[in-house]
């Protein structure tokens, strides 16, 4: 379903004005908070105080080199204007994501009807960007991060009464036993043939769907669920034809999915379901 049917023209382009806006300057930060939470001195990991700096050269980021996704793109072209050094392409990237998802909650979000759920969804689709990003470099989901999740599970919860807390409850054990489970068994398997002791599905794994599934329901965390695993195991083939490291961090993967599983989960799952309720199509697969 697509909204903005239901809004006017003018209305239309100030909406996306401002929302686009929102997007490239919260992702900008998420550059901060992905940069900054992996540094190895504690002290450095403050993503408030201090501006920014080239991390080559150390000089000082002007506000005009700054700009999401124009600055790095026309301005600077990829390098730093001090040392001439490229600057990663993951910063655009980061924003450019960022402005996506956001367009992706106003486009498909009832914004008019829901706008707590809507705004809920948006800062939610941010913090997977961050969750991604850094267990692709780390393979670590922090607990802060799922922290945030859980908070906003509770904001949506007392504000946009869009799931009951009995549904939440449900939605969060959806997923999150089923890899627990497949996680343990796994390990087990992975110990007696290799030696090694690690799990097929990581513990930061099952909490992200746990506290996800309190924030999106069972449709949607399940359609999830579906989504990463089957975009984890496509690159996973691709990975392995061209030979590289069959391991390799999950959670991007299942934050691809939470996104396109938030914002289509009960389409895709009441699909699935009709499928079976056509008589013929039953009468073709249930004998
Ligand atoms: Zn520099």
């Amino acid at each position: 379903m697509i909204y903005f049917r239901f809004l006017d023209i003018p209305a239309y382009i100030i909406a996306y004005t401002i929302i686009s806006f929102f997007g490239l300057c919260i992702g900008s930060f998420l550059n901060v908070c992905i940069y900054r939470l992996q540094l190895e001195d504690p002290a450095e990991r403050s993503l408030v105080k201090k501006s920014s700096h080239c991390p080559k050269c150390g000089a000082k980021i002007h506000w005009y080199d700054n700009i999401p996704v124009f600055s790095w793109t026309v301005l600077l072209r990829g390098k730093c204007r001090s040392c001439k050094e490229p600057i990663s392409k993951r910063y655009p990237l980061v924003e450019g994501l960022n402005w996506f998802a956001y367009m992706l909650v106003l486009t498909f979000v009832d914004v008019q009807n829901y706008p707590v759920h809507a705004i809920l969804t948006a800062l939610f689709f941010s913090v997977l960007i961050v969750i991604a990003f850094i267990d692709y470099d780390s393979m670590e989901i922090y607990p802060g991060q799922l922290l945030l999740i859980v908070i906003l599970a509770v904001l949506s919860a007392l504000f946009s009464h869009t799931l009951t807390i009995p549904q939440r409850i449900i939605g969060g054990l959806a997923i999150s036993v089923p890899f627990f489970i497949i996680g343990e068994v796994s390990r087990i398997f992975i110990r007696k043939n290799t030696g090694e002791d690690f799990r097929g599905i990581e513990l930061g794994d099952t909490f992200l769907m746990l506290v996800s599934g309190l924030l999106i329901g069972t449709k949607c965390i399940c359609a999830s669920a579906l989504i990463g695993i089957f975009s984890a195991a496509v690159i996973g083939v691709i990975n392995k034809i061209r030979g590289k490291d069959s391991k390799f961090a999950f959670g991007p993967f299942l934050a691809f999915g939470l996104v396109f599983g938030t914002l289509f989960g009960n389409q895709i799952i009441d699909w699935y379901f009709s499928l079976f309720e056509y008589p013929d199509v039953y009468a073709m697969i249930v004998r």
